[in-house]
C-alpha cells in the first residue's frame, strides 16, 4: 500500500545503458527488452545515471499536465537507485510531494501551514504555492534535491538562471514584508549538511549567501522507500553559513575534461613532442583568484599558449571544466587522487612547479560514466566543517 498519493504500484524496473539526450534514457527492463523512457529531469545527473544503475519507470504517470504532449515513449522515469535507496527525479511531481508533506503536517516547522493555493503569481514571477501560516500568508518555492555525497547534499547540479531569480525576487519580498520561504526537499535521508553548490552555479551560491536574512530557506530530507513511498520522518538539514561565507569564493580548482577523437602528435612547450593517442584527457590546475575567468581562458581556442595545456586545449574535439572551488590550493592532492584511478599521462605536464609526476591523466572511456572518477570529485567538492 503506497502513502503517497500517486499510484506507484504499477513502477516497472529497469537497467540504464544511455541519455541519448537530456529528457530520454535509453534502458533494458525484462521481459520489454530495449526500451526508452522519459526523463522528467533537467539536471546533469551524472553521478546517479550511471551505466548499470537501476530505474524504476512508471507507464502511466505520462498524464501528468506538466508533460510535454507530444511523447516518443510510454515510459517515465521516476527514480534512480543509489546507494541502496531510490532517489526521486521526477521533477514534475516535486510539488505533489511537498504538498503531500504539508498536508501531512510532517516538515518541521511549516506544522501549522496550510495550502491556499497552488502555483500564485506575485509581481513579475509565479511561485509553488501560497500557504496560511498562523493567519499570514506564506509564499513558498519548492527545490527538489538530488545530488549528494558523504553527508553532504547540494543544489543545483546544472547552473539555474530560473532559481537565482526566484531567490532574489523572494528575498525582495521579504524585505517588503511578504513572507517568503524556499523549501529544498533532499530526496536521500543520510546527510548531514545542505550547501550550495558553488562549484558549478556560483552565482546562486553567492546569491543563497547574500539573501539568506531576508527568507527562510528549509533543506529537508526525506527516505524514499523501495516501493516509492515516502518514510515518516522528515529531517531538516543544516546550513554551515559560517564554512560556506569562507568558502563561497571565485577561487580554487578546477578540471578539464577533453577529448581527442583521433590520435594527435603534439610538440608541448620545451616537453618532447609527444603521441597524445585519442580518449579522454583529465587535467588538473588552480587559480587562488578569478577561477570563471581562468576557465574561460582555457575555453578559448585562439590563444597564445602559456601553459602546456593550452597546446592541449586547441588540440581538443571536446571540452568540459569541473571547478572545485576551495580556500585551499588542492590541486596537487586531486592529481595524486586521479593517479590511482586513471592512466598517467606525459610526465611532467602541468607539474613544473610541484612534485607531481604529472597533472595530466587519460581515460579510453569517458570519465563521467565512471563511478570512481565522480568520488574523487565529491571528495573534494563535498568538503563541510
Ligand atoms: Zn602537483
Amino acid at each position: 500500500m503506497n502513502n503517497f498519493p500517486i499510484d506507484f504500484d504499477q513502477a516497472v524496473k529497469a537497467t540504464f545503458l544511455e541519455r541519448p539526450n537530456r529528457f530520454l534514457v535509453r534502458c533494458i527492463a525484462d521481459g520489454l527488452g530495449i526500451i526508452d523512457a522519459h526523463l522528467p529531469n533537467p539536471g546533469r545527473l551524472w553521478e546517479l545515471l550511471l551505466p548499470g544503475a537501476s530505474l524504476y519507470l512508471s507507464s502511466h504517470a505520462g498524464s501528468n499536465r506538466a508533460q510535454p504532449v507530444k511523447r516518443k515513449t510510454s515510459y517515465t522515469v521516476l527514480a534512480v537507485q543509489r546507494k541502496g535507496f531510490p532517489i526521486f527525479l521526477h521533477t514534475h511531481l516535486t510539488n505533489q510531494v511537498a504538498r503531500y508533506l504539508i498536508e501531512r503536517k510532517s516538515i518541521p516547522s511549516l506544522e501549522n501551514a496550510e495550502v491556499v493555493r497552488k502555483e500564485i503569481s506575485q509581481g513579475r514571477s509565479r511561485f509553488d504555492f501560497l500557504l496560511k501560516e498562523n493567519g499570514t500568508d506564506l509564499y513558498l518555492e519548492v527545490k527538489s534535491c538530488t545530488l549528494f555525497g558523504d553527508g553532504v547534499t547540494m543544489f543545483p547540479d546544472a547552473v539555474t538562471e530560473r532559481g537565482k531569480r526566484h531567490l532574489l525576487e523572494l528575498a525582495e519580498m521579504g524585505r517588503n514584508g511578504i513572507r517568503a520561504m524556499v523549501l529544498f526537499i533532499v530526496h536521500y535521508p543520510h546527510v548531514k549538511w545542505f550547501m550550495p553548490d558553488f562549484h558549478t552555479d556560483y552565482e546562486f551560491s553567492a546569491t543563497l549567501l547574500k539573501v539568506r536574512h531576508d527568507l527562510r530557506i528549509l533543506p529537508v530530507a526525506i527516505e524514499w522507500k523501495s516501493d516509492l513511498s515516502i518514510g515518516e520522518e522528515v529531517k531538516p538539514v543544516e546550513i554551515p553559513w559560517g564554512y560556506l561565507k569562507g568558502e563561497i569564493q571565485d577561487r580554487g580548482s578546477y578540471l578539464l575534461v577533453l577529448r581527442l577523437d583521433r590520435q594527435k602528435l603534439l610538440k608541448i612547450g620545451r616537453l618532447d613532442t609527444i603521441m597524445l593517442k585519442k580518449g579522454y584527457y583529465i587535467y588538473v590546475g588552480s587559480a587562488m583568484s578569478n577561477l570563471t575567468a581562468r576557465i574561460k581562458r582555457h575555453r578559448r581556442t585562439r590563444k597564445k599558449e602559456h601553459w602546456h595545456i593550452d597546446y592541449l586545449t586547441q588540440a581538443a574535439d571536446g571540452f568540459l571544466s569541473l571547478p572545485i572551488r576551495s580556500s585551499r590550493r588542492e590541486e596537487c592532492e586531486i592529481a595524486d587522487s586521479l593517479s590511482s584511478i586513471l592512466a598517467s599521462g606525459p610526465s611532467g605536464f602541468g607539474s613544473s612547479d610541484c612534485d607531481c609526476q604529472t597533472h595530466l591523466f587519460w581515460s579510453e572511456k569517458n570519465p563521467l560514466h565512471l563511478e570512481a572518477f565522480h568520488d574523487v570529485v565529491e571528495k573534494f567538492r563535498m568538503k563541510h566543517p
